[in-house]
């Protein structure tokens, strides 16, 4: 390939390339006679020689250039050539001179958001871009925030989008706008608008000949290339069937290209729809082809691959490059853009569907993608930008409608690159959708191709699904498409109708019925006896279809609604319909007679049991809902001559409804268990929110319109046919019959009668739907709202799902809301709840139709208890019901009829015994319930009679009748009041009697009424109280039955171990009693001369130390902690950190021995604080590590940790830990009587110890005189090993742990770097809990949390202790050069210089190391005054490194007015300095700007000394230091043993520090860094704190939405995810941002973690609202993000939309749990909580 490569550089670098001329070019096209001819001359030459000219090994650079010689050489002068000059001063004319249209039409990019207001748009689909938006009144408004999936655009500007404030500040039109009738062609000069007709021609013309080429070899006439090269392409396609991963193993396969490259190819394939992958001859591409059409074709059809000549693909090329300079062009100036719609929709010569649209439009699908996006681009950007040729676009749109929709059945083509998507920007705008409505019958024209698309049938013409498949659901997914488009036909209703209109809606509508007709009966079942199903029948695709037609069919009840004529019209074609479907239904068999009374009726023979039955009857459900509408809209009532209402039958139109219902009742009862769980399905989404609107609410409405109509006996009798139970009720002997046969018979009638009652109770009560009860639209809401809280309070996203949506996806929740319950905010965790007002109470209905079995006893259960709580009775009566609209009003003799007098009279006088079996309790609740609304009902007249109006309801004195065979219904309530089996219906007959004789009354006092009013009184406050202590108790019991399993798993275990180890026991015992005499003596002699509490130096205090005692959490057992006992060892998690970083780019630290100050990385350790047994611990592991291999044979996968990395949950609490720390006790005590030299005397022995140990390590072979060995200092002494075999043991393994986790690496215990690394993470522990006590305010000491207190003492001890485990000589030369990096050594070579080391880490390493050394020493000096004396020393050190490092500015203060000593001694001290250093460091005059900025840097290392010398030395700490408040200076110097005002530490010692401090302003580091080399750290080192976010989420979006992915050049980034630690935007969970880390591919966010957090990182997944924690590359977990909606709820994945605020709490809260360290144990319970997390790809985030 190299030599093609040549070719072309010579050919493109040529002459030709320097010598054009635009201008001249242009001039030339200008004078032909033939423009198109000469143009073609010019593209067939230059542009196979510029476009497309192979692989290059640069493809970016080759982008660019390419699009450098298409400008200069075919875009320049087609623009010189229509502008007739210089084109950017041209353009600049063009745009001054224009009047742009209002409309915004800003194109949307992927994940940019949109907005749209709830209360102004016309729709859900419209919809501001963000600019336009903040400029806009809707800012103020309800909105809802949502991101785009690409395509659409803007509507800002457009009048018939918005209900008001259609424009925002930019786009509201001026006076000088245009008229938009006016031509803006008219505006431009005539010479242009010619020249830019015959421009867009032929470019237009061009492009669409180009994009639709077929032939893979060869040119359209006159494009021919003068030399056709031997050069071809092998072409990939994009499709939506092969993987990614199928894709990049093919190509590696057919092209032999990388992984990396593949990566590539696979991804553009993805993004533009194709991509070259091989460039050469033909042999050489077709090879390639066979390859790759053979590797993909086993499973499916091929990949498409085709080899294309290279000047095809180069025109192709050059065709998209115009049409998008076209859109460019156009944007100047409406005049042109109206021109090139002209252009684009002139018919051609061959007529119908010959304009340039229409050929684009008809070939979409055979198009690529890349090619796709960009002319429906330019379609965006001219025909739906200008009003006059969005019309006519439109109307070509519908006129082509079925051939498009059929073209995108057959292409596999997501649907946003479909020109049929386009079909929502022309639907949604209400005129055009009138329009093509009336003139191209689009309603109709939708639903026939829709019906058409939905083949399969049964021999009755109904749909049949097949079984739902992936490939079914795909195919169905886009048919599906098809209602979308009505929906947006639809959704506006119309508000005037115009004849023409009426036509053509009902001809909709008839199309629409044919649909439903196919529906009606679909998928029936017939039980099944004897064996269970075979296979589960496919129901999904039938209820999928259902649910996606719900809106629709409220829709067009809604357009009903608004014209009487198409109500009228619709409800006779919907009950023609329906006869329709009913044909052969009364036929062929003998009715049955049923009396039962003294009232008889005819019914079908039909049994639910035993027949066909279906859940589907659209057309019935169509049917009552028109109905309905007769009612609400009065129009039954004004023209019952025009309604067909004598053909309708009652007992036809409720036995279809019934049925179904009945179906419903008895696999309630178990009648049809042996069919399978799709029923059990079918019937869970017939009454699910998402279908019960028109599904089971309109088959109630259908029984209740079905009831008004009949004589309610009748109607009761079918009911009771219905529902098998008529026998039952017509002969008590049926009944002692049923009961006595058969267990499960009589259990099952038992449920159907307490189902039929319910129905009952429902056909009579629910009244909320306006049309049947006399009730207000958003009392049905209201009611709903009512429910959902009385079974608990709920946050708004949950009583959003509980509501059905309407087709504007709005509920109307937030218009009653707040009149039904109050909002109660969340705290920093847990959401916003509502909770409900108490004078809601008492309209609960426990029969409520929506509640589910679960709902309606947690519901009773709430609401008695609340009851109780108030000291109220618990009779839950119902509540007062809205009054019935005229055409259902009769509906109330339901109540008081003779069939249900005798239904209830039976079931009470069943009750009088206690049940064996024959009734049940809601069976009498059900019937109490009913006797208690018929005593509403008769209240409710009398309380509204008007004079002489008669009352017709006369209840009260119908239950004194008595019955057939029971007494009357009154005395079997008055003798059920007692019988103590019925004591929880006492309060509700209570409650009955009470109204009966209030009725009583009323009737005999008929002038006057008095309403019975039940007070009722309630205290919500309590129940809250109640709910927390039972969550308090249930907690304390899950951690004691916790405890109790380990106790007994452990003593089993221990047991054991003591059988095993009975000599170790008894002998650990006999320790244990000899410790405690020992212990007697440790209390120190008070001393005299030190005032003050002092934890450092020879005066400090020694706490009284009592022998500590602790309880093995796994055994139970209380252990002494000894040096020399058992080992006790505490749980712990070691982690590196970077939490304190200030350098986040450092690399791996080589020299572990010297901190740098940026702490770029540290170790952490933390500790849950419990404490076991070595030998306890350690049989716990083995334990786990067993478990895990079993479980890893069984199944792959992660668990919560990782055993092979040594880590395990602790065994109390679950904690992730991955080591633990041995316990040692309190070593050495204060020794007040011995020696404590002066600084003087120390650095002088100090420096004779250093330099015989110098001599002892080379073999005394090194040169000069002998050294001073100084007295009692022996070189030959071995401390005696200080610990047990098994404390050392563990010593051991905690050593290697850190090790492990500091280095990555495994390490051998004799390692130097082991002691090291210890100390370290000693001091980095110490160190950010420093940090974290001073950003949070809390004091110094005593507000640790005990477990944090524990782990700092064991972890200071034990590093004090560790260097005993290592080689002496080991200690020994750490302190040397340690000591050296202060005081001059001139055996120590290349130590570093102050500015990098961190002064703390260096205490703390000096002072562990010197016990090695001082435990030479005989002498009896004290090791205490030893460490007083490197504390000062290292706290002048780091005084001079404040001073160097600090940047005061100059600022004029008066000095003169007393600078106090301190200032003096600190300008003295920087005096120094710069005498050393000179101008390196500036001049400051300031003494006290110095002083202060001393204070402040030197604190956080005075607080962590504290702390270290508090745990080292075990001293109590002083009572200033317990408090918070501000810096206490002065008690903490004091406490360190160090003067207040520090700089005397120099001042005194002088002369001795004098040459350590020119030594180390000598050192040549200094000077190259104070000059500006590399990070310079300042001190106080500012805390690090997580990323600033913004206020409003939106901006987060927006932001991201703009983000590139940084791999794939100008890609939009799929998961753009913020690294909340240092603010990176990262193109996560994607392959183009895969990278390679330790042998893994890992994903951006995983890789990011390696270098910004050490393997830790939290992000925010912007498009998902979502935090996510990693670590590692197998762990992480989700974690709420710190936005929150009005509602005080997050919208992880932003399914919901609303405006999403910062709540800082919650940041804080996120930002705390980094700090501290804590976000791996979050992960740890997040993935043992749930299971589905471990199994998670977290390293492809
Ligand atoms: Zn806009
Ligand atoms: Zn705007
Ligand atoms: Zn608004
Ligand atoms: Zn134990
Ligand atoms: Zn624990
Ligand atoms: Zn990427
Ligand atoms: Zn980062």
């Amino acid at each position: 390939m190299a030599a093609a490569q040549t070719d072309r550089e010579t050919a493109s670098s040529g002459s030709e390339f320097l010598n054009f001329s635009a201008k001249d070019t242009a001039a030339r096209w200008l004078a032909a006679s033939d423009l198109q001819q000469e143009v073609f001359v010019h593209l067939c030459r230059a542009v196979p020689s510029l476009l497309c000219l192979g692989p290059s090994t640069e493809e970016r650079r080759a982008e660019q250039r390419e699009e450098l010689a298409c400008q200069l050489m075919l875009l320049a002068p087609l623009e010189w050539l229509l502008l007739g000059q210089e084109p950017t001063a041209g353009l600049g004319l063009l745009q001054e001179g224009n009047q742009p249209s209002p409309l915004c039409g800003h194109v949307f990019k992927v994940g940019e958001p949109t907005y749209s207001c709830r209360e102004c748009a016309a729709d859900p689909t419209c919809v501001l871009c963000m600019e336009c938006f903040l400029g806009s009144v809707h800012k103020e408004h309800r909105y809802r925030m949502t991101t785009s999936g690409g395509g659409g655009f803007c509507d800002c500007g457009d009048a018939e989008a918005w209900k008001k404030g259609p424009y925002c500040h930019k786009h509201t039109p001026t006076t000088t706008h245009r008229d938009s009738e006016e031509d803006p062609v008219a505006m431009l000069p005539p010479d242009m608008v010619a020249r830019s007709y015959s421009i867009f021609s032929i470019l237009l013309k061009y492009a669409v000949d180009m994009l639709t080429w077929q032939p893979e070899d060869t040119l359209p006439p006159g494009l021919e290339p003068p030399e056709k090269a031997d050069t071809f392409y092998c072409m990939l396609f994009n499709d939506e069937v092969h993987t990614y991963e199928q894709v990049i193993y093919t190509l590696q396969k057919a092209v032999s290209c990388s992984q990396k490259e593949a990566v590539s190819f696979a991804t553009t394939v993805d993004r533009d729809g194709r991509k070259s992958v091989r460039y050469g001859d033909y042999q050489f591409c077709e090879q390639s082809k066979s390859v790759i059409v053979r590797n993909t074709s086993r499973q499916s059809k091929p990949l498409r691959v085709e080899v294309m000549h290279s000047s095809v693909v180069a025109h192709q090329c050059f065709a998209l490059k115009a049409l998008s300079w076209m859109g460019q062009i156009i944007q100047y100036s409406d005049g042109l853009r109206r021109v090139l719609c002209q252009v684009g929709l002139q018919k051609g010569p061959e007529g119908e569907n010959s304009s340039l649209v229409d050929q684009l439009m008809l070939n979409d699908s055979k198009m690529w993608k890349g090619a796709r996006n960009i002319y429906h681009q330019l379609l965006m950007n001219s025909l739906l930008m200008d009003l006059k040729y969005k019309k006519i676009f439109a109307i070509q749109f519908a006129k082509n409608y079925r051939r498009l929709q059929t073209d995108f059945m057959e292409d596999d083509h997501e649907r946003v690159v479909s020109v049929t998507s386009l079909s929502v920007q022309l639907f949604t705008v209400p005129t055009m959708a009138r329009m093509l409505m009336v003139e191209e019958n689009l309603m109709t024209t939708i639903i026939r191709t829709f019906v058409d698309h939905l083949r399969h049938r049964d021999l009755q013409g109904r749909f049949q699904f097949d079984r739902y498949t992936a490939q079914q659901a795909f195919k169905f997914g886009r048919v599906q498409s098809l209602i979308g488009d009505l929906k947006y036909v639809l959704i506006s209703r119309p508000s005037e109708w115009t004849d023409q209109l009426r036509i053509k809606f009902l001809e909709g509508l008839d199309a629409f019925l044919e649909l439903l007709k196919c529906m009606q009966g679909m998928d029936p079942v017939v039980r099944q006896v004897g064996q269970h199903i075979e296979m589960e029948p496919e129901w999904e695709a039938a209820f999928t279809l259902q649910m996606k037609l719900t809106h629709i069919i409220s829709m067009i009840q809604e357009w009903c609604s608004t014209d009487e004529h198409v109500l009228i019209e619709a409800y006779r074609r919907c009950l023609s319909a329906l006869s329709h479907c009913h044909g052969g239904l009364p036929d062929g068999e003998q009715p049955i007679s049923l009396s039962l009374a003294g009232h008889a009726v005819e019914s079908f023979r039909y049994q639910v049991s035993q027949e066909k039955v279906s859940i589907h009857l659209p057309v019935c459900r169509l049917l009552a809902g028109l109905h309905v509408l007769l009612s609400r809209t009065e129009v039954a009532s004004r023209f019952p001559e025009r309604l067909p209402l004598g053909e309708l039958s009652p007992p036809l139109l409720i036995e279809l409804p019934l049925r179904c219902l009945v179906l419903c009742a008895q696999v309630h009862a178990g009648m049809w268990r042996r069919n399978g769980f799709s029923l059990i399905n079918q019937i869970y989404y017939y009454h699910n929110v998402k279908c019960r609107v028109e599904m089971f609410d309109k088959d109630v409405i259908m029984l209740q319109a079905g009831a008004s109509m009949m004589d309610p006996n009748h109607f009761l009798m079918i009911l009771l046919n219905r529902f098998e139970l008529f026998h039952i009720f017509s002969s008590t002997d049926a009944r002692r019959r049923y009961r006595d046969i058969n267990k499960d018979v009589s259990q099952q009638n038992n449920t159907l009668i307490e189902e039929m009652l319910h129905l009952i109770i429902m056909v009579i009560s629910e009244r909320y739907l306006s049309g049947v009860g006399q009730v207000e639209p958003f009392d049905e809401v209201r009611r709903e709202i009512l429910h959902q809280l009385s079974i608990r309070p709920m946050a708004h996203s949950e009583l959003v799902k509980a509501l059905p949506e309407n087709g504007n996806k709005e509920t109307g929740l937030e218009k009653v809301i707040d009149s039904v319950a109050s909002f109660k905010k969340p705290g920093v965790t847990g959401r916003g709840l509502y909770e409900l007002r108490p004078d809601w109470l008492k309209h609960f209905n426990l029969y409520f139709h929506h509640f589910s079995r679960a709902d309606q006893s947690k519901a009773e259960e709430a609401q008695r208890k609340l009851r109780r709580q108030n000291g109220q009775d618990t009779a839950l009566p119902p509540p007062l019901p809205p009054p019935l609209c005229p055409l259902f009003a009769s509906l109330v003799n339901l109540l008081q009829c003779d069939v249900m007098l005798s239904v209830c009279g039976a079931v009470l006088s069943w009750a009088i015994e206690p049940s064996g079996g024959g009734w049940t309790e809601s069976m009498l609740q059900r019937v109490l319930h009913l006797v208690g609304l018929a005593l509403l009902e008769e209240q409710q007249q009398l309380e509204n009679i008007d004079g002489d109006d008669e009352v017709t309801f006369n209840y009260s004195s119908k239950i004194t009748r008595p019955g057939e065979s029971t007494g009357s219904i009154l005395s079997l309530l008055e003798s059920l009041q007692n019988p103590p089996h019925l004591e929880v219906h006492k309060d509700m007959i209570t409650w009955i009697l009470k109204m009966v004789s209030n009725i009583k009354t009323m009737r005999e006092l008929t002038s006057a009424s008095s309403s019975v009013t039940i007070s009722q009184r309630h205290g919500p406050e309590e129940s809250v109280r109640d709910r927390d202590r039972a969550e308090r108790s249930r907690k304390a019991d899950l951690a004691r039955q916790r405890r109790e399993k380990i106790m007994v798993q452990m003593s089993e275990m221990q047991k054991h171990f003591i059988s095993q180890n009975k000599e170790l026991f008894q002998q650990s015992m006999e320790d244990l009693e000899a410790s405690s005499s020992a212990n007697a003596n440790s209390a120190p002699p008070s001393q005299p001369g030190c005032v003050s509490q002092v934890c450092v130096g020879p005066c400090r205090m020694a706490r009284v130390n009592p022998r500590q005692l602790v309880t093995c959490i796994l055994c139970q057992e209380e252990q002494e902690v000894k040096g020399h006992g058992r080992a006790m060892v505490l749980a712990a998690f070691i982690q590196r950190s970077t939490v304190l970083s200030k350098n986040r780019t450092h690399t791996e630290n080589h020299q572990p021995l010297f901190m740098h100050p940026d702490l770029s990385l540290g170790i952490h350790t933390a500790s849950c604080g419990h404490i076991m047994h070595a030998t306890c611990w350690q049989r716990y592991f083995e334990a786990v590590q067993l478990k895990e291999q079993r479980r890893q044979q069984r199944l792959r996968g992660h668990t919560s940790y990782d055993v092979e990395n040594g880590e395990f949950l602790c065994p109390l609490c679950e904690c992730l830990s991955n080591t633990v720390i041995p316990l040692l006790p309190h070593t050495h005590s204060v020794e007040h009587s011995v020696d404590h030299p002066s600084l003087g005397a120390w650095l002088k022995t100090t420096n004779q110890q250093i330099a015989a140990l110098h001599r002892k390590q080379t073999d005394g072979l090194s040169e000069g005189e002998e050294p001073v060995v100084p007295e009692g200092f022996r070189l030959d002494f071995t401390p005696q090993p200080p610990f047990s075999s098994s404390v050392n043991e563990m010593m051991t393994t905690f050593s290697l742990s850190v090790y492990k986790v500091a280095l990555k690496t495994n390490a051998n215990d004799q390692d130097p770097r082991v002691p090291v690394l210890l100390w370290s993470t000693a001091a980095y522990t110490v160190q950010s809990i420093e940090r974290l006590l001073m950003e949070e305010e809390k004091p110094l000491f005593g507000s640790l949390p005990c477990r944090q207190d524990d782990c700092l003492s064991s972890l200071t001890r034990f590093s004090s202790a560790c260097w005993t485990a290592a080689p002496l000589t080991t200690a020994h030369t750490h302190f040397i050069r340690l000591f050296a990096a202060l005081v001059p050594d001139s055996q120590v070579e290349n130590s570093p210089s102050l500015l990098d080391m961190d002064m703390f880490h260096l205490l703390v390493y000096s002072v562990l190391s010197y016990s090695s050394v001082h435990s030479l020493d005989q002498s009896g000096v004290s090791v205490d005054s030893a460490h007083l004396h490197l504390l000062q020393l290292v706290t002048v050190a780091h005084l001079v490194q404040i001073l160097l490092t600090s940047t005061t500015e100059e600022v004029c203060m008066d000095q003169d007015s007393g600078a106090s000593e301190e200032e003096e001694f600190t300008c003295q001290l920087y005096n120094t300095l710069r005498e050393h250093l000179g101008s390196v460091i500036p001049e400051v005059s300031s003494g006290w700007q110095l002083s202060r900025c001393v204070r402040a840097g030197v604190l956080p290392f005075l607080r962590s000394a504290a702390l270290f010398f508090h745990y080292l030395n075990s001293t109590e700490p002083p009572d200033d230091l317990l408090v918070a408040g501000p810096v206490q200076w002065e008690a903490l110097c004091s406490f360190l043993s160090l003067p207040s005002n520090l700089l005397q530490l120099h001042q005194t010692n002088n002369t001795l520090l004098e040459p350590l401090i020119h030594r180390w302003c000598h050192h040549p580091a200094v000077r190259s860094s104070l000059e500006g080399g590399g990070v310079m750290v300042r001190f106080p080192r500012e805390s690090n704190r997580l990323i600033e976010l913004p206020e409003d989420y939106s901006v987060l979006i927006n932001q991201a939405s703009s983000f590139t992915c940084p791999r794939s050049g100008g890609d939009k980034s799929r998961a753009p995810t913020l690294c909340l630690v240092c603010g990176s935007m990262l193109c996560s969970q994607s392959y183009c941002c895969q990278t390679e880390v330790e042998g893994e591919d890992v994903g951006a966010c995983t890789a990011h973690t390696f270098t910004c957090g050490a393997g830790l990182g939290l992000f925010l997944r912007v498009r998902e609202s979502q935090v996510l924690f990693v670590a590692g590359k197998t762990k992480g977990c989700f974690y709420p993000p710190p936005y929150l909606d009005d509602y005080g709820e997050t919208d992880q994945g932003l399914k919901r939309g609303n405006p999403l605020h910062l709540c800082s709490d919650r940041y804080r809260k996120i930002e705390r749990l980094w700090r501290q360290h804590g976000v791996a144990e979050v992960i740890g319970h997040a993935q043992e909580a749930n299971q589905t997390l471990v199994a998670i790809d977290w390293q492809h985030l």
